[in-house]
């Protein structure tokens, strides 16, 4: 008999949890407090899971109408949490609704539950400090859309115990997601703290004249992009030279004179002004009203790549 997932919380972030889950064979219950939005999820995860199918981008070995009928949908918590091997909260980035919501699952589980926010800000520490349950408890960040994007950040709060943090990076390996662990709390935790610091540059080079929206995407999309969806910055210095060490010793003084030169003091304010002469490029190429779409063929692009990655 397959194990038990509960996820808490029927949005964007909920469903594609819900759905990874579902395409390793786990047995998956979703809670909501709000019932149109379960009406809503549940009829999304079939239809997304049909069609994901159809296109070729579907996870796991199991049919897509097989997989739909593993994730059910509750709107009781208790029920939702009841032999739950492992819990994925999903609710709004509010620190007073994770404390709330926190101290509700602590009251239902028992000690073996395993419980992980998806937070993609607030460390753990701040909403379970004061709980019973609280060395199974972690954040499990993902990225969006995660059930294309598989990189999970593992921050444990102090009080996490290790084997804690083995077994959750032990599941997200087995539903198919890549997990990383600090070994701290980190405001911004891994890929925020990376990213910020590209935004950085990108803004500081807008703001001086240098390039234009579109070019200064163009130098991450068709650049530094499709060597990143296979080797990190680091793995690149040491690929570019022979080793690591060599690289410091052949670029590393070529590298500080472009910082030195170029870079400006951080942090940088995204300010409104350069916000607009951004936003009045993108008016010809992606006005407001065509986001949405815009986001749907971003989606489409992540799911392919994911499906090459996977068959190389
Ligand atoms: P969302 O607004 O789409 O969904 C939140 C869901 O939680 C809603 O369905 C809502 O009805 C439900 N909810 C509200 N209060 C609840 C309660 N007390 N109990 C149970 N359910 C409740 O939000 P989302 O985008 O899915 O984000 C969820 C979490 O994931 C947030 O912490 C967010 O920061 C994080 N996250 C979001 C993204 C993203 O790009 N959207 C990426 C990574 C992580």
């Amino acid at each position: 008999m397959s194990q038990k997932i509960a996820v808490v919380g029927s949005g964007l972030i909920g469903q594609n949890w819900s759905m990874i889950f579902a395409s390793r064979g786990y047995k998956v219950s979703v809670f909501d407090v709000d019932q149109g939005q379960i009406t809503r999820a549940e009829k999304n995860i079939s239809v997304t899971l049909t069609q994901y199918e159809k296109d070729g981008f579907l996870r796991g070995e199991i049919p897509a109408a097989e997989q739909t009928k593993l994730v059910t949908f509750t709107s009781s918590l208790q029920d939702c949490l009841s032999g739950a091997i492992y819990v994925q909260e999903c609710v709004p980035e509010n620190l007073e609704l994770k404390k709330k919501v926190f101290a509700q699952i602590d009251e239902l589980i028992d000690g073996e539950t395993l419980v992980a926010s998806s937070s993609s800000c607030l460390p753990s520490s701040a909403f379970t400090e004061s709980l019973k349950n609280r060395h199974n408890m972690l954040v499990a960040h993902p990225i969006n859309p995660p059930y294309f994007v598989p990189l999970v950040e593992l921050v444990p709060a102090p009080w996490t115990k290790q084997e804690v943090i083995a077994k959750v990076r032990e599941l997200m390996e087995i539903v198919g997601q890549s997990p990383i662990t600090l070994r701290r709390e980190s405001l911004g935790f891994a890929l925020n703290r990376i990213q910020y610091a590209a935004i950085n540059e990108c803004w500081n080079m807008y703001q001086s004249g240098l390039l234009s929206a579109e070019d200064i995407d163009k130098v991450c999309y068709d650049g530094l992009g499709p060597r990143y969806a296979f080797i990190g910055p680091l793995q690149t210095m040491h690929l570019n030279a022979d080793g690591i060490v060599d690289y410091c010793k052949r670029y590393a003084d070529g590298a500080y004179n472009v910082q030195k030169e170029t870079f400006k003091p951080i942090p940088v304010q995204y300010d409104v002004e350069t916000a607009e002469k951004i936003q009045a490029e993108y008016n010809a190429s992606i006005p407001l009203d065509k986001i949405p779409e815009k986001r749907k063929w971003r989606d489409a692009r992540l799911a392919n790549l994911a499906k090459m990655k996977n068959h190389l």
